[in-house]
């Protein structure tokens, strides 16, 4: 008999994936049936909604693409971005660069707005830029992974004038904030976005869910050429969704069993509560982290709860800190990327991580690697 892989039990503690909630590993290892199966549409109706709710909007076109968060953000910007447009996007770290850098490869004139990374980004820049021209999007991660940078309502409601201002969607990645913080969609007037589903819905990566306004599907409707991508073009997988519920690939069953069960279990935790939840463990991780000397890169107003970024302190080792924890206690944390590579260490506390016990656990091991 071929000998099966068995993963060590690790506490994941990082920037994603986080652990799987139990009761998704159940849901994961359901019989599989058809994608056209009646009881499988019945499914993705709810899942619709679900992700509908929790995203805050009743954009018809909300569904998870069958790939990771980057493939949603690929599925996103290629529907939208035909060779030659205008976009403007802000960047403060890896996943802005990433979103400019696959807007660009799709053709796009991309202009950057940079801020540095662990600073929020500077939207009155930005609103400078997109007063003096017009964008087709103007867009920015709401929850900036790599460094633990927020980009709030504040934030959010300057980029929203500067789209109304240039005539451009406002597009935004909110892979980490969805299910850990409120993104609300419609009340902030975004036009589209991307998310994931291994941080804070729990749930193993493999899907990301999508939504897309009114406003961005008839941007889609007025295009001139066709979507150079077959597998991620809207129109053609909209109709499976949809109505038609035309095959164009096989849905991942399972996966979608999974975040079925995930979106359960947000809504009866309660929403609130669960951000509130995410707020309150970060919270005791930041004095916890104080309280024995560390500094924390991103100023407290900026900060993510989700995502917490920690200075290394002189004279401490990156990779044998976090070699220790995972060696000796199975819990793993994330390093610094880009610049900030060596300098800090990036704590998640994301879906059922988000938690005091699991607070008090790490700082607890963390003493005693240090
Ligand atoms: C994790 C992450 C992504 C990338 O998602 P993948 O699932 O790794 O493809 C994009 N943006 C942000 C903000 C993220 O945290």
């Amino acid at each position: 008999m071929a000998a099966s892989f068995c993963p060590p039990a690790r506490l994941l503690l990082g920037p994603g994936p986080c652990n799987t909630a139990p009761e998704v590993l159940e849901a994961l290892s359901r019989p599989t049936i058809g994608h056209l199966d009646p009881a499988f549409l019945e499914l993705m109706n709810q899942i619709g909604e679900r992700l509908r709710r929790l995203f805050g909007t009743s954009n018809k076109l909300t569904f998870p693409v069958s790939a990771t968060g980057s493939g949603g953000m690929q599925a996103v910007l290629a529907n939208l971005i035909e060779p030659g447009d205008p976009v403007l996007v802000g960047i403060n770290g890896v996943f802005g660069v990433r979103f400019a850098e696959c807007a660009r490869r799709l053709g796009a004139e991309v202009v950057e707005v940079h801020a540095a990374w662990g600073e929020p980004l500077d939207c009155n820049a930005i609103a400078l830029e997109a007063s003096r021209k017009r964008f087709k999007i103007i867009g920015a991660v709401h929850a900036e992974t790599s460094t633990g940078v927020l980009l709030g309502s504040d934030g959010i409601a300057k980029l929203r004038s500067a789209c109304d201002a240039s005539g451009a969607l406002l597009v935004l990645d909110t892979v980490t904030s969805l299910a850990g913080l409120p993104v609300e969609l419609d009340a902030r007037g975004i036009d589209a976005t991307w998310s994931g589903t291994q941080k804070c819905l729990a749930c193993p990566p493999g899907l990301s869910p999508i939504s897309l306004s009114p406003r961005a599907m008839q941007v889609i409707a007025a295009r001139k050429t066709p979507v150079t991508s077959w597998y991620f073009d809207l129109s053609l997988i909209s109709k499976y969704w949809g109505s038609d519920r035309a095959y164009h690939h096989t849905a991942p069953i399972n996966m979608l069993y999974g975040i079925h069960e995930a979106l359960g279990i947000v809504f009866e935790e309660g929403v609130d509560e669960r951000f509130e939840r995410h707020a309150s463990a970060a919270r005791r991780l930041w004095r916890g982290l104080e309280s024995r000397g560390y500094e924390l890169l991103v100023e407290e107003k900026h900060r993510l709860f989700p995502l917490t970024s920690v200075k290394i302190p002189e004279g401490v080792d990156d990779v044998s800190v976090r070699k220790k924890l995972l060696e000796n206690y199975d819990i793993e944390i994330g390093g610094g990327l880009g610049p900030l590579a060596g300098k800090i260490w990036r704590i998640g506390l994301m879906g059922q991580n988000a938690n005091s016990g699991t607070v008090d656990l790490l700082l607890h091991k963390l003493d005693e690697v240090t």
